[in-house]
This record gives C-alpha cells, sequence and structure tokens, in this order.
C-alpha cells in the first residue's frame, strides 16, 4: 500500500534572506514525506557565512530599517496582513506540513493553520492595549518607562508542529519591533519556507529572514552568532542545555520550551467517560508528538482495571493511516529514527518487567511510511524507562495509585515539569492536587486548552522562560527608565 502525496513540493528548498534565497554552502538534504518514506525534496543546508548572511540582514532591517520605529497602528496593519496571508494560502500550508511531518490534514488545516494565523492577531490586539508605568511620587519629578524592541532575535522550531509553533515565536518578535532569523527543524522546513516566502511580501526587507539546516550546525552558527540579541527555542532537553551555553557567553536572554512527561491523574471521582476521552486525546493528538502529551496516565486503584481495559479496547480501535484521509485519527511518525525509536520503548518496558496492553508494533500493512499501532504499557512503578522518558509518540504508560498524596508523588517524580492534567468532579480533591503540581501548566477536567493570554513553559528542565502574552512582552522588549524633572531641580555647582 501506498499514499498520495498531499502536494508536489519544490524539488530544492533554500533559506530566505531579505527575499532572496540564502548563500546555502552547506550539505545537501534529504526531505522525507513520512505517510510512504519517500524522499520528496532536498533541503540546502546554510553553513555559519549563510547564517552570518542573514543575520547581517536582520541587523540591518533592526538598525536601518522602519520596522522597530514604526508606528503601533502601522505595525499592526502589517501584523493583519501577515495573518491574512496564512489565511489565504491555508491549503497550500497544511498539505506542505503534512508533506514534511505526516500529521493529519484536516488536523493541520482546521487547527494548525487557524493558530498561526491567529498567532498574529493575538499579538496586534496586546501591543493596541499594552500600557506602560510611570512614577510621579518623587516630588518634582516624573519617571516613565518605555519597552523597546531588543533587536535581532534568533527563532529556532522543532518538526513536531513547525508552523504553529514558529508562528509565536515570529508573531511576538515581530510585534515588538524586533527582527528575526528563523531555523526550522531540517525534518521540516517545507511550510515554514513558503510560509516566510509569502511574509517577506507583506514585510519590510530584512524584517523576517530563515535559514535551513543541521542543528549543531546552522543552529549552532546562529546561536553562537554575536549580531543576535536573543534566542527563543523549542525543542528537547539537552538542546537547550546547549543553546543556553551559548546564549551565556554573549550574555543574550533565551527562553527555552522543552520537553515534557507530563502526568494525566484521574481521580476515581472524575466523570469516567469524559476522562476516558481525555485521556486518548491527550496521548493520541498530533500522532502523540507533543511535549504537552499527557503520556503517563495514573489512575485510582478503585477504577485502574476497568480504566485501563476501556482505554485498551479504544486504542485498539484508532484509525491509524492516510494523513490525507478525513476519518484518519493518528497518522505516520514523523522520521525512521523517531519511529524505531518509539517502538524501542514497547521492549524497554518489557525488560523492566511491565506489559504492553496493545500496539508497540509497526503497521507494515501501511506500506513503508511510519505508521504505528498506538501503544499503551502497563509500567511496574515510575522509575521504569517507559514512565521516565519523553517518548514523544502515540505511546501511553499507565500507574495505579492510592489518594491524593500518592498521585502528587508520582506526578512530581520527574525531571519534567511542563504540564498536568487533573480529572475529578470532587472539589476539595482538585483543590488538594493542583497547588503541590510541580509543573507549568495545571489543566483541570480538560485536555489541552492553550490560553495565549496566560503564561505558558515548563519548571524544572521542561523550561526556562514562558511564551504568552505578558510574558513575551518581557522577553521580546527592554525596559527603559526616563526621568524628568516638573521643575528645574537644584543642581551642586562643582568649581563655581
Ligand atoms: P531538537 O532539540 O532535536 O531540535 C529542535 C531545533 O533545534 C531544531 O531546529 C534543531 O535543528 C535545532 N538544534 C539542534 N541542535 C542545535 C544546536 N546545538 N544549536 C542550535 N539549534 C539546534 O527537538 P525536536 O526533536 O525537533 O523536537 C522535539 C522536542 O521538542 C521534544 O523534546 C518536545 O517535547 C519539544 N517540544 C517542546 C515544546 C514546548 O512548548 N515545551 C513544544 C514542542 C516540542
Amino acid at each position: 500500500m501506498s499514499f498520495d502525496l498531499p502536494i508536489t513540493p519544490p524539488d530544492r528548498v533554500t533559506g530566505l534572506v531579505a527575499g532572496k534565497p540564502s548563500l546555502g554552502g552547506g550539505i545537501d538534504m534529504p526531505v522525507f514525506y513520512p505517510g510512504t518514506g519517500a524522499q520528496i525534496s532536498t533541503l540546502t543546508e546554510d553553513d555559519a557565512a549563510a547564517v552570518d548572511a542573514a543575520v547581517q540582514a536582520a541587523r540591518a532591517a533592526f538598525d536601518r530599517g522602519p520596522w522597530p520605529g514604526l508606528s503601533v497602528a502601522r505595525r499592526i496593519e502589517v501584523l493583519e496582513a501577515c495573518r491574512q496571508v496564512i489565511l489565504d494560502n491555508v491549503d497550500e500550508l497544511a498539505r506542505l506540513e503534512c508533506a514534511a511531518t505526516g500529521l493529519v490534514l484536516k488536523e493541520l488545516r482546521a487547527r494548525h493553520m487557524v493558530r498561526a494565523a491567529g498567532n498574529f492577531r493575538f499579538f496586534a490586539e496586546y501591543i493596541s492595549q499594552a500600557a506602560g508605568q510611570s512614577y510621579t511620587q518623587t516630588e518634582g519629578y516624573m519617571t516613565y518607562v518605555t519597552r523597546e524592541p531588543v533587536g535581532v532575535a534568533a527563532l529556532i522550531a522543532p518538526w513536531n508542529a513547525p508552523v504553529a509553533l514558529a508562528t509565536m515565536k515570529i508573531a511576538a518578535a515581530l510585534s515588538f519591533g524586533n527582527t528575526a532569523v528563523l531555523k526550522p527543524s531540517e525534518q521540516t522546513p517545507l511550510a515554514l519556507a513558503r510560509l516566510v516566502a509569502l511574509l517577506q511580501e507583506v514585510l519590510p526587507e530584512g524584517v523576517l529572514n530563515i535559514v535551513n539546516g543541521r542543528g549543531q550546525v546552522t543552529g549552532a552558527a546562529l546561536v553562537a552568532h554575536p549580531g543576535v540579541d536573543l534566542i527563543s527555542f523549542t525543542g528537547g532537553t539537552d538542546t537547550g542545555r546547549s543553546i543556553m551555553s551559548a546564549a551565556g557567553q554573549n550574555l543574550v536572554p533565551s527562553t527555552m520550551e522543552l520537553g515534557g512527561k507530563s502526568a494525566n491523574i484521574i481521580f476515581a471521582s472524575a466523570d469516567y467517560e469524559r476522562a476516558l476521552d481525555g485521556a486518548l486525546q491527550g496521548i493520541f493528538s498530533n500522532n502523540g508528538q507533543q511535549c504537552l502529551a499527557g503520556s503517563r496516565i495514573l489512575v485510582e486503584r478503585p477504577i485502574f482495571d476497568d480504566f485501563v481495559e476501556r482505554f485498551r479496547e479504544r486504542a485498539a480501535k484508532v484509525r491509524v493511516g492516510d494523513p490525507l484521509a478525513d476519518d484518519t485519527e493518528v497518522g505516520p511518525l514523523a522520521s525512521e529514527a523517531h519511529m524505531n525509536r518509539v517502538l524501542g520503548f514497547a521492549d524497554k518496558a518489557r525488560e523492566d518487567g511491565g506489559r504492553v496492553l496493545v500496539g508497540g508494533t509497526r503497521r507494515e500493512d501501511l506500506g513503508q511510511g511510519y505508521f504505528i499501532n498506538p501503544t499503551a504499557v502497563l509500567a511496574t512503578s515510575n522509575a521504569d524507562r517507559c514512565a521516565q522518558n519523553e517518548i514523544f509518540g502515540p505511546f501511553a504508560t499507565f500507574l495505579p495509585f492510592d489518594g491524593v498524596e500518592e498521585a502528587v508523588a508520582i506526578a512530581n517524580d520527574t525531571a519534567f515539569g511542563l504540564v498536568s492534567y487533573v480529572w475529578s468532579d470532587h472539589m476539595p480533591t482538585v483543590m488538594a492536587t493542583t497547588p503541590r503540581l510541580r509543573s507549568g501548566v495545571v489543566w483541570v477536567n480538560t485536555p489541552m486548552m492553550r490560553e495565549l493570554r496566560a503564561p505558558f513553559g515548563g519548571f524544572k528542565t521542561s523550561g526556562v522562560g514562558r511564551e504568552g502574552g505578558a510574558a513575551c512582552e518581557a522577553f521580546y522588549t527592554e525596559e527603559k527608565t526616563t526621568t524628568i524633572p516638573t521643575t528645574p531641580p537644584v543642581l551642586r555647582r562643582f568649581g563655581a
């Protein structure tokens, strides 16, 4: 069996710097369609010299271009044009995204691209309302604080939701008057390359640029570049460590949105059917490749056996297949190496004494694409590798607990701390649990609900810094304090 391509992508993808192809200079890299395993395009890698040219273009647009000083009203018009360009090209962008990621096309159209457009509107509205501070308590003086753009932002994005995640960074950086160089994941450059080409048509020259290539080559050159003023990164925890070291060398601020191994805590007092739907949605959405997946499902002992069996029955029926088909629920994983890594955790679960309840195998019947059966395992304890490692696939790990104390102890027994989920209709149970969870976000009786106004980010190794309205304003601007006397101050007269 072989599936149709979502779109015929360009034969070759390059970066784009101030409206022109980037300089390249690195190796050629294949881009694969995860639905068939076929190579569908070739990516030109940008070496350090090409990255330097991109940073110089962003630098020139910041230092000498109109963008940082543009009136808020005019900037909002441009951000609205960015939004419109995405809405006008949803189908093409969604198909390109599908071609490199294998994500389900229907979801890309209805959620990812809508979210991408929404990111521009969100920040356009935010800057129209942002208030400043002023201080008049000190007699004879007025002091006010303005926020100014920081400069050139390096934006580094992962492969699991490239456009949805990168546009949060692009929209935030640009809205506050910065210019930017984006580096997408080398696995998934297609939709972002097209998106940046479209955005460059409505933005002043050099404001947004894109370079491509491997993390250790293109990414490393970008984050170490002395012309970069701030770094926003979403990706794996180990990569985050390396990028923060580079940021430290140049003393530039950085935010890190990193991995997760989030607990989905289901109490016996939960609305059972909703908790079951929520647990399935929390681990199988986005082909299971989400930082905020509820990948450790902790279920209170009185309902544990029944809940696990009901989950297993439903997981066995999840429709895996063609990302272009409207009834597909889970498409292929993003790459062959990633598929093999995810499947390897079924073996690790067995080696650790756990039991594979469903899945753990490749869908050979679907051809050469990277399809696997949705998987659930029963761990022997929270120390098992499948309970401690971020697997980043449609792979749930189940553990039982007794009462709030044990739920909180297991939930917090991890290096990560991105999000947690709590399901219970008993308010005292909810209120006893949520304040003690060591994660940046807690969702109660709901799957993921991203409120852009509120901060999003992780505790512990899940991140440093936050994204969201005020959080992005703080990150993408520098505060400047200006003091003016309201009456002439008495001056000391040195040497008079
Ligand atoms: P990754 O860390 O391998 O790569 C992310 C990006 O960093 C890519 O563009 C890559 O080329 C680049 N990169 C790699 N090494 C680099 C280096 N030394 N210097 C500069 N850039 C470098 O992550 P991934 O595999 O693409 O994405 C999956 C990870 O992202 C998961 O751990 C997931 O949890 C995390 N993630 C986090 C969030 C969040 O909001 N917290 C959201 C989505 C994904």
